[in-house]
């Protein structure tokens, strides 16, 4: 299928061929024909799966270049925002589409400029767009298209009361979109309080990235996760290699060693300025540095195409986590690796991600380790019981135990 038969309007088609794409994705070919309809969607996807352009190619179709401020996106980190930017700008390259990307711990006037000289698209994070709306900077009373984007990790993040301060500004009468990668029940409560009748798109669950990657365990002690990281990283095809970290210290501190050890890396996370991470990207993305070390916060904006491996140094907190820190390597049908450093206290967040994903993950070692105590799960350990189907259409409440997940 083509991008023709969506019935974009011609100069969108003429961005979408400046983007490079010649197919939609699944979410793009589902969700774009209703949301050209003017219905409501809820689009369950991850980053990845082309979500992106699946809202902003007919919001864009439906408004008019040049006539006011009329679509609103917010997400959840400045990364993400200005990855929807980028988007934004491509698609609307022919159509004349006006667009400011707003988010905080980056200077006010350059994003002033560009609401005096009218917009007609405002991609944004929570806490700026609210900052410059009780400045007076922005008028949202135009608004007729609203996307929340990753809404799962907008609660996650706590962003949930600054959106629906937001959501209070804008005009009743309105369409609205909702991205998320999960649907937990307080993402179902906003979609019912916020959403009219929403035609429900889903990435068919034969095509989440988990497929394409291989998974394994690296079973180690604690102590030894820093050695065990360096010496994987001497062996050959662990060219683009992202590492997860459970803190912000901790990732300055695997950041320190590699370095010292003569790997090209870089960290990011929330406690680094907007310049600081823009830069690590853009190192990450040009191929500078091999390694780039990361936190959960700031996973969600790291779209970098090739990553061969995802480290996890320390185990993700929630099974959420697992799947959204490895779909960062294997993007667009390519093959990548996901290895989870695994000291025997983490064995519980192992237990809860190997129930979501509804099968065990096999152990590997590194051969000519030398392992010290620790703790390797049998091989013939059952997949924990499932007790929700995560894509089914029932309830999907979060039930088997965030309690257990959170515990430190
Ligand atoms: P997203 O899920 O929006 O973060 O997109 C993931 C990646 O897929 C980005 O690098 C996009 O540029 C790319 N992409 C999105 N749609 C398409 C498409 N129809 N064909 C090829 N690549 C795409």
């Amino acid at each position: 299928m083509s991008f023709h038969a969506l019935d974009l309007e011609p100069r969108l088609l003429k961005g979408v061929e400046a983007l490079g794409y010649t197919s939609p994705t699944p979410i793009q070919r589902e969700a774009i024909p209703h949301i050209m309809r003017g219905s409501d969607v809820v689009g369950c996807a991850q980053t990845g799966t082309g979500k992106t352009a699946a809202f902003v190619l007919p919001t864009l179709h439906r408004i008019p270049p040049r006539g006011g401020l009329k679509a609103l996106v917010v997400t959840p980190t400045r990364e993400l925002a200005l990855q929807i930017g980028e988007v934004t700008r491509d698609a609307a390259r022919f159509t004349g589409h006006r667009f400011v990307v707003i988010h905080g711990g980056v200077g006010y006037e350059p994003q002033l400029q560009k609401l005096r000289k009218g917009v007609d698209v405002v991609v944004a994070t929570p806490g700026r767009l609210l900052d410059l709306h009780n400045r007076g900077a922005i008028d949202l009373s135009g608004i007729e298209v609203l996307v929340l984007d990753e809404a799962d990790r907008m609660l996650d993040m706590g962003f949930w009361p600054d959106v629906r301060r937001i959501i209070n500004l804008l005009p009743a009468k309105r369409q609205n979109l909702l991205f998320s990668a999960t649907m937990s029940s307080d993402v179902l409560r906003i979609v019912q309080s916020t959403l009219h009748e929403p035609v429900r798109v889903e990435t068919s669950p034969t095509a989440t990235p988990v497929e394409n990657i291989h998974q394994a365990i690296y079973p180690v002690n604690q102590m030894q996760k820093s050695d065990l990281l360096v010496a994987l990283m001497k062996r050959e095809g662990l060219d683009r290699v992202l590492v997860f970290t459970r803190t912000k210290h901790r990732a300055d501190r695997v950041h320190r060693i590699l370095e010292r050890s003569g790997i090209s890396a870089a960290a990011i996370h929330g406690d680094r300025s907007q310049a600081q991470r823009q830069r690590a990207l853009d190192s990450f993305k040009a191929g500078k540095t091999r390694v780039l070390v990361a936190t959960d916060v700031v996973a969600r904006g790291i779209d970098v195409d090739e990553i061969t491996h995802v480290i996890n140094y320390d185990m993700p907190n929630s099974p959420d986590d697992y799947v959204h820190r490895i779909g960062r390597t294997a993007r667009a049908g390519a093959s990548g690796s996901a290895l989870s450093f695994l000291a025997y206290e983490e064995n519980a967040q192992l237990q809860d991600i190997e129930r979501k994903i509804g099968t065990t993950i096999a152990c590997e070692d590194l051969e000519g380790f030398d392992y010290k105590d620790r703790i390797v799960p049998s091989a013939d350990r059952a997949v924990p019981t499932k007790t929700r189907a995560v894509f089914s259409s029932g309830v999907m409440g979060r039930r088997g135990g965030r309690g257990r997940i959170g515990r430190r």
